[in-house]
Parts: structure tokens; C-alpha cells; sequence
């Protein structure tokens, strides 16, 4: 797959060298090449912008994982591109789009366990424990949102 900076990419690329997260965790094993986000004819986030996202995220995806002790972590979901997201998500302004957001499960940590550690901390995005789901959405949208 070629990122918008024209970087070709595979499935087990690292999102940055050394990284635990890779492309194929990111776009869905590559199905989902990143595109400008436009809403309403607007253009909400460019391609680049949001692959700038994926690697800042895939950051701080890591220090997460480091301090939940360094288990393996499962991405059930992160990018989605718009026509994507309308299909699985009532949310038009969802942070999946913008490349920010990722739905995870951690190994032998429940949902709420990671919640204990982690949401009292995550002041720069949105934070949401699915129990009844069993995962974690975090973003990193800029400001804390809770719902
Ligand atoms: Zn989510």
C-alpha cells in the first residue's frame, strides 16, 4: 500500500521503526488506503494529515502498552475512512476517520483494569471502556471527551 507521503508500505510495517503497531493494524491489512477526509463537501483532514496522525498515535498507542506492562495488545480497529465508518458507526465525526482513534483489547487485562490505569490520565482525547463490548476506544482528538 503507498501512504499519501509515498512511502510504500506492507501489512507487518512497523508504523515507525521499532513500533509494535504496524500498517496492516492501522488500515485493516491494508484495505484501507488513507484518503482526505470531506464531510459535507468540506475537507475536514487531508490524507497526509491523518497518515501523520496514525504515526503519532501508534506513539502513543506504544507508551500505553509499555505501562500495561508490555502485553500484547489486539487491534480490533483503527483508521476508517469515511465510507467506511458510515457503515459501522453512527458517529459522522468520528475519530476513526482522522486516524486519532483506536478500538483495542489488551491480554489479560480486562477492559476495566486498563480503565483504571489509563483513563484518569488520558486528558488529550476521548477515552470510553466497553465492558459490556469488552474493549477501549482511545483517541487523541486534543481535548478530553467522555461519554
Ligand atoms: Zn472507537
Amino acid at each position: 500500500m503507498r501512504l499519501p507521503s509515498g512511502k510504500d508500505v506492507y501489512s507487518s510495517t512497523p508504523i515507525y521503526p521499532d513500533s509494535h503497531f504496524t500498517w496492516g493494524e492501522a488500515t485493516k491489512n491494508c484495505t484501507r488506503p488513507i484518503q482526505d477526509l470531506v464531510i459535507d463537501g468540506k475537507l475536514i483532514i487531508s490524507a497526509l494529515n491523518i497518515e501523520e496522525n496514525i504515526v503519532q498515535t501508534a506513539k502513543n498507542m506504544d507508551k500505553y502498552r509499555d505501562s500495561l506492562g508490555g502485553k500484547p495488545i489486539i487491534v480490533n480497529s483503527w483508521y476508517r475512512p469515511a465510507h467506511v465508518n458510515s457503515q459501522v458507526s453512527n458517529s459522522k465525526w468520528s475519530r476513526h476517520q482522522y486516524g486519532d482513534a483506536v478500538d483495542w483489547v489488551c491480554s489479560h487485562l480486562t477492559p476495566a483494569q486498563i480503565a483504571r490505569q489509563l483513563e484518569p490520565h488520558h486528558n488529550a482525547g476521548g477515552y470510553k471502556c466497553y465492558i459490556d463490548k469488552n474493549f477501549t476506544h482511545t483517541d487523541w482528538r486534543g481535548e478530553k471527551a467522555r461519554w
